[in-house]
């Protein structure tokens, strides 16, 4: 088989929320599809992908240095040695080519774009669902019939008040979330902690169903004091509580809060992992670390990732990534991780999951359909069938 081309589009969000760094009322995603020449049933398998949410699109960087890449490589350097399918550890290997270490940045999103529309088209070549396919070549076999999912929301809405809040939040339990998750670090303490209350009584009071998130907002010492401030309501998680990347912070927090912590939706690479995992001081019995492929280089990075935190000792349950979207709920599914976040009614088309499929009693299932199933998300398949 062939790859016969490679194409990108920007795609706009539009979601009019911010949390407590940014607003994401102008945010983009690089859309791309994998054209191939493999067909079945009189069409052609085109394998789709984007770059997640909460970045930009990283248009010039796929289409002037990345496509070429793999158009210009030779065979052996892009497909499997029998040449009947593309292998995405080799295509992960052509677009880190002639790059420097170090400044991962949007590059690390261009080139997770592309692995996802690989991915899509590897499966949707061998037929069988993501999720299943990774099962099979990863995970000797097993995979998760259902995954832990939670509504991740709580933003603070230009007419920011308790009752929106509250509403927004229930919104989420009716739609069979059990856990939600709820932005903090946007107002002051005092009025944050009326918010986190708000939004217990939504729980029944169960800190074990609520997580807050600071998008990586504090200082050490802002840490510390809302540490100090939550810590009794125990809370699932405390997440990002500060810069994603000053790791002896984290060691230092994760020393005098006693609850879980939760970070790494903004490492973009193995090596920032690595970094986090060294020197963040979290603990592998209770901490989340929460990784998006589709930003850091893609899936074959990500196992690497997987890989490396075994061996300290992590669980892949410790592992719930970021971006609720398909791709990461095939992933969570065929490599057993902890669980997939979901963004309910935010970051469309590219947030959430097939239409047929609901949220029971805070699980969700991964589509059945050969690849990713974006086809089965009206939305999103509307811009992604039109962009080849
Ligand atoms: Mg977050």
């Amino acid at each position: 088989m062939r790859i016969k081309k490679i194409v990108e589009k920007t795609v706009p969000f539009g979601s009019a929320i911010a949390n407590s760094y940014i607003n994401f009322n102008k945010m983009t995603s690089s859309a791309v599809a994998v054209v191939t020449d493999v067909v079945y049933e009189n069409k052609p398998v085109i394998g789709y992908g984007f770059n997640s949410v909460g970045r930009y699109a990283a248009t010039s960087i796929i289409q002037d240095r990345m496509i070429p890449k793999i158009m210009n490589a030779a065979p052996k350097d892009i497909y499997e040695e029998d040449e009947s399918n593309i292998d995405p550890f080799k295509i992960n290997k052509l677009l880190k080519k002639n790059e420097k270490p170090g400044g991962h940045g949007d590059r690390a999103h261009a080139v997770g774009a592309i692995d996802m529309a690989v991915w899509d088209a590897v499966a949707k070549i061998e037929q069988k669902p993501l999720y299943k396919l990774l099962a099979e070549r990863y995970n000797h076999d097993n995979y998760e019939k259902k995954v832990y999912t939670y509504g991740a929301g709580g933003y603070y809405y230009e007419s920011d008040n308790m009752n929106q809040l509250k509403d927004e939040l229930k919104s989420y339990l009716d739609k069979g979330f059990t856990d939600v998750k709820m932005k903090i670090g946007g107002a002051d303490l005092n009025i944050d902690l009326r918010r986190i209350e708000t939004a217990l009584e939504v729980v029944n009071g169960c800190g074990s169903r609520l997580m807050v998130d600071a998008n990586g907002r504090f200082d050490l010492k802002e840490a510390l004091d809302y540490g100090f401030a939550i810590k009794d309501f125990e809370l699932k998680w405390y997440e990002e509580p500060l810069d994603p990347l000053d790791f002896a912070s984290h060691q230092l927090l994760a020393e005098y809060y006693p609850g879980a912590i939760a970070t790494g939706e903004n490492l973009f690479s193995f090596e920032d992992a690595r970094n986090l995992l060294r020197h963040g001081g979290l603990r592998p019995d209770i901490d989340s670390i929460q990784l998006d492929p589709p930003l850091s280089y893609g899936l074959v990075e990500y196992m690497k990732i997987l890989k490396y935190m075994e061996s300290l000792g992590w669980s892949s349950k410790c592992c719930i990534p970021h971006g609720g979207n398909q791709f990461c709920l095939h992933i969570t599914a065929g490599l057993g991780l902890g669980g997939n976040e979901c963004y309910p009614g935010v970051f469309q088309p590219f947030g959430g999951f097939a239409d047929d499929l609901s949220i029971r009693e805070g699980y969700v299932i991964p589509t059945e359909i050969p690849g990713i199933g974006f086809e089965a998300k009206a939305n999103l398949w509307k811009i992604l069938r039109n962009i080849t």
